[in-house]
């Protein structure tokens, strides 16, 4: 891969998430496309060391050296920064970032960025969560509705392999699902509990980007069922979950139509004064640091959301001053996230028989039950929890040779323990913003500055999380019930929306509903920047659905001549 050629049709700004299937979709089309991506190449299954390790061939066995964690203590807080994945994670010091209020930046860079790392859980906005910003005035209104989305999230699902149920609610849209993966006997038995006793709440099987029933389409990519080995962050040897590495980005280069920059800084989107328009892009060499620039008739901006932020503020001219397409002065303002701070512990003395608690790579999930049909709390919008349970035991590692094999032989299985994790909705706000810092780094770049923090709205969702759970798991039978808000800092939820955000009114956005600047007709922006307001769900189903529905329509504008 890769030429000389600096002209393309379509150029793609990172090969994550959403940049892998904007690749996707543009080289399947004909279109001969770049990507950029500022990191290194990973190739699935030969840039994968440590998917096949024993836990004892791990230097730490596992773990991550103190040395190393006092270094990066962001990236640190992050629970899949373990032993065997670090080498897909960013460290604080490699790429330092300015902290206005204390911020979890994560991040991934590399080809596949997050999409390696990610922990695949994957649920449709539903009409509700589109209308929200509507029907309680904060955010402007989103542009699309759930059926403009709808046929776009079968198309990505269908690829992808979504595991799950189809559960008939309202609040949470089934998708064209593989079969679900199991519950175990606690978490079937509290998902029974809820739907008997609470007439609007639901658990349902997680639905996850897993292969559970490979169809031909996943075969034709070179992936097959998920073993549950839950090793997932390593990266797949059978491409059993769904990656750019695995599934968009090899498929994207079999058309021939791809090439692929690694080690390619964006600087920025160049806008040319004279021809009024967007003409290509600024890139470093990470290596070398040296300057080339691309041509194409359309750019996808799909960096991941602060990236994306920090490309377009710093995409200046005399048009954009203040940041590419910038008219509105929205650009870095109203960025959200999710409230990921609660937790709800407990223990179950029943099902003392049952002793195996299931491994696979997902769990149960209670979607969202607040507000829904109308405002019936003192917070806006509401959350989704996490549930699992599991038998853990206690294990006795004493002793040496037969002392020990005997030790670890007679665990002691113990009780059952019941676990819940919230993801809240956090309201967009103008004061939560991203922007330019003085400072640069090493590749000439700025550093973005991060202002972020939660508010009052976040704090009542946290009280209310805490209680609702409580008193879920108390009627549930479950004992030893324990509350905890970690007060983490935004950001370690790693999905962080918003900065450039859609909107029908040019005065108060940046995207139109194809996605599209309202100021820079062949930009488009299909990562968590686009998001209006957050909702609940785990975002990255819909930022490929985005991605897919944007494609279409920039290429059917460029067959027009549109752009
Ligand atoms: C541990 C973990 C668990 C997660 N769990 C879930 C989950 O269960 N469900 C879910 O929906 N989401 C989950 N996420 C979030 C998910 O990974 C992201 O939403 C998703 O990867 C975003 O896709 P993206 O394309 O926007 O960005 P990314 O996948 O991060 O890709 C962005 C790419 O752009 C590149 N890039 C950045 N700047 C530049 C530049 N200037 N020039 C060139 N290239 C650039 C980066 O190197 C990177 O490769 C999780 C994330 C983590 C880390
Ligand atoms: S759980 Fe499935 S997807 Fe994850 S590593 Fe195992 S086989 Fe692969």
């Amino acid at each position: 891969m890769g030429n000389n050629n600096t002209t393309f049709d379509a150029i793609i700004i990172g090969s994550g998430i959403s940049g892998g299937w904007a690749a996707k979709e543009f080289t399947e089309k004909g279109l001969k496309t770049l990507v950029l991506e500022r990191g290194r190449d990973v190739k699935h299954l030969k840039d994968y060391p440590t998917t096949n390790q024993y836990p004892w061939e791990f230097e730490h066995r596992g773990e991550i050296p103190q040395k190393i964690q006092d270094e990066n203590p962001v990236v640190s807080r992050c629970y899949a920064f373990r032993e065997d994945a670090q080498h897909f994670f960013v460290k604080d010091t490699e790429h330092p970032y300015v902290q206005e209020k204390p911020f979890d930046w994560i991040r991934g860079y590399q080809v596949g960025g997050k999409s390696l790392l990610w922990a695949r859980q994957t649920q449709r906005w539903s009409e509700y969560d589109f209308e929200g910003p509507a029907r309680d005035g904060f955010a402007v209104d989103w542009p699309i509705r759930y059926n403009d989305i709808a046929p776009w999230y079968s198309y990505v699902e269908k690829f992808a392999g979504i595991s799950g149920n189809k559960d008939g609610l309202a609040s949470l849209p089934d998708g064209e699902f593989l079969p679900a993966l199991e519950l175990n006997c606690v978490e079937n038995y509290f998902k029974d509990f809820v739907s008997k006793n609470y007439k609007d709440r639901h658990v349902i099987y997680g639905r996850c980007a897993h292969i559970t029933d490979p169809q031909p389409i996943h075969l034709e990519q070179g992936r097959a069922k998920c073993q549950n080995r839950t090793l997932c962050q390593r990266g797949c040897p059978f491409g059993g979950y769904f990656s750019s590495n695995s599934s968009t980005m090899p498929w994207a280069e079999r058309t021939g139509n791809l090439t692929l920059r690694t080690d390619a800084v964006v600087q920025s989107v160049i806008y040319d004064d004279k021809k009024e328009k967007v003409t290509g892009v600024r890139v470093i060499d990470s290596k070398t640091k040296e300057v080339t620039e691309y041509y194409a008739k359309v750019i996808f901006v799909n960096a991941a959301a602060l990236n994306t932020n920090l490309v377009l503020l710093n995409s200046i001219s005399k048009r954009f001053p203040n940041g590419l397409g910038n008219d509105s002065g929205v650009l870095g303002k109203y960025v959200a996230f999710h409230n990921y701070r609660a937790r709800v512990s407990g223990q179950y003395e029943g099902f003392k028989d049952f002793t195996t608690d299931g491994k696979r790579p997902t769990s149960a999930y209670l979607p969202r039950f607040r507000n829904l049909l109308k405002q019936e709390t003192d917070f806006l919008r509401g959350y989704a929890a996490g549930f699992s349970s599991g038998r853990y035991g206690k294990t006795n590692t004493d002793g040496f040779g037969t002392t020990l094999k005997d030790n670890l032989a007679s665990k002691e299985e113990g009780m059952w323990s019941v676990g819940s994790h919230m993801m809240g909705e956090t309201i967009p706000k103008e004061s939560n913003t991203v922007s330019l810092d003085s400072k640069k780094d090493e590749w000439g770049m700025p550093l973005l500055k991060i202002n972020i923090d939660y508010d009052d709205n976040d704090e009542k969702m946290v009280k209310d999380y805490l209680e609702q759970m409580t008193e879920m798991f108390t009627k549930a039978g479950f004992t030893d019930i324990k509350t905890s808000d970690s007060k983490q800092a935004p950001g370690l939820d790693i999905h962080e929306m918003g900065g450039v955000r859609m909107g029908n009114d040019p005065k108060t956005s940046m995207l139109n509903k194809w996605h599209q600047m309202h100021a820079c007709k062949n930009v488009f922006v299909t990562d968590g920047a686009c998001m209006t307001s957050t909702s609940t769900q785990n975002p990255s189903l819909t930022y490929m659905a985005f991605t897919a529905r944007a494609v279409d329509y920039a290429v059917q504008q460029m067959k027009k001549g549109e752009l």
